[in-house]
């Protein structure tokens, strides 16, 4: 299988052109709305998920001149949803239109995506490591449901989030049910959870505490808290079954129970007639995850516009207990970097168990993917 054999922790930590970091001065995260995209989702609503998932500033571009626009080559004929973007050359255009404090930019169309000389018809997405633009197209994201029910929302939600991890440096997963699977087609894509698994949140969480945008008082990544927003984000735009997910994580990071939301208690609750079943017993709540230790990280290397490495960052120095909001969390030993959460087969199932059908197994990654990361 293309995707095989994935890319673990040990390896995403290798210095080398596939890590990219945020800077003190390239720090932010640009949404770029890519010609007329008045039937997307709103430009608010996606920059406030891509704040939540990064933990990083996510600022709204200005739309390209229509002469930048026009410079765009297309492919006319399509692949029934009308002309296509050739997203190498709508890649190009975007990067020379880069903010000079952008870290990553990700720019978002309607129109149908295509890269004719990768021989791929059509794309969902396509990132660009080298460029650290991302581009993506929510043109068939709406044949079957309308554009403001919170489906339409979740598919382009996740292509958005899925992007933007890739230029993060992260491959496709391939270690458990995850936003960072790849998919071939609509269906497959919409049966990942709108969640990273334990392997793709670390490698985030490990890029963000390394890379220390706000200097050495910069604190490490709030687990908790952004699993909260996400949980609030999920609840407010009427998406349950993800909200209901997020919670499972969360009970996941803190050992407890989570607490449905009081609406979502009223519409679980049985009906009153009838004699009532026999409770069943309460389940264990899972175990937390463990904070990991920095110890043992080789100095940080930094990819540079010209595909070249030059070492920039401090070495990542161990996280004072005392500063992590997570201490509390920490085992009394920190494990080794070689043993991760995501290495805990039982605690992965029980945190990824979802009840939803069709989000339980192996992850769904074939040849081919309708996602090309350079
Ligand atoms: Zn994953
Ligand atoms: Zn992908």
């Amino acid at each position: 299988m293309r995707d095989r054999p994935g890319q673990p922790i040990k390896r995403f930590l290798q210095p080398g052109p596939h890590r990219n970091f945020p800077t003190r001065v390239c720090r932010k995260i640009y949404l770029l709305p890519l010609g007329d995209v008045s039937g997307a989702p709103a430009p608010e609503v996606l920059t406030e998920l891509l704040r939540l998932w990064f933990c990083l500033e996510v600022e709204l571009m200005k739309p390209l001149p229509a002469k930048a626009l026009a410079a765009i080559e297309r492919d006319e004929d399509g692949c029934g949803y009308g002309a296509q973007i050739e997203c190498p050359s709508a890649q190009k255009v975007i990067h020379a239109h880069k903010p000079r404090d952008a870290f990553i930019v990700i720019g978002y169309t309607m129109e149908d995506l295509c890269n004719s000389s990768s021989g791929f018809g059509f794309l969902f997405g396509e990132a660009n490591l080298d460029l650290s633009i991302g581009l993506f197209s929510f043109a068939r994201y709406a044949d079957d449901v309308p554009r403001s029910s919170p489906r339409f929302l979740r598919r382009c939600g996740m292509v958005l989030c899925h992007e933007a991890s890739h230029l993060f440096g992260i491959k496709h997963c391939v270690y458990a049910s995850c936003v960072m699977n790849g998919s071939n087609h609509l269906e497959e894509s919409e049966s990942r959870p709108f969640a990273l698994c334990p392997v793709d949140l670390r490698k985030i969480q490990l890029t963000l505490d390394q890379a220390k945008v706000n200097g050495k008082d910069t604190p490490p990544v709030d687990l908790l808290a952004r699993q909260r927003g996400l949980v609030a984000f999920f609840d407010a735009h009427g998406l349950v079954d993800d909200a209901r997910f997020g919670r499972g994580l969360l009970s996941a990071l803190t050992g407890e129970p989570e607490p449905e939301p009081a609406g979502a208690e009223a519409a679980a609750a049985p009906l009153p007639e009838g004699p009532s079943p026999p409770e069943p017993p309460p389940p264990e709540p899972p175990r937390p995850l463990r904070q990991l230790s920095d110890q043992g990280l080789k100095p940080l290397v930094t990819r540079q516009p010209s595909g070249l490495c030059a070492p920039e960052m401090d070495s990542p120095t161990r996280r004072p207990a005392a500063q992590s909001p997570l201490a509390e969390l920490a085992a009394p030993t920190p494990p080794p970097v070689q043993r991760l959460p995501s290495h805990d087969k039982k605690l992965l199932a029980q945190a990824y168990a979802s009840p939803l059908p069709g989000r339980i197994g192996p992850p769904r990654t074939r040849g081919g993917t309708k996602c090309i990361f350079r």
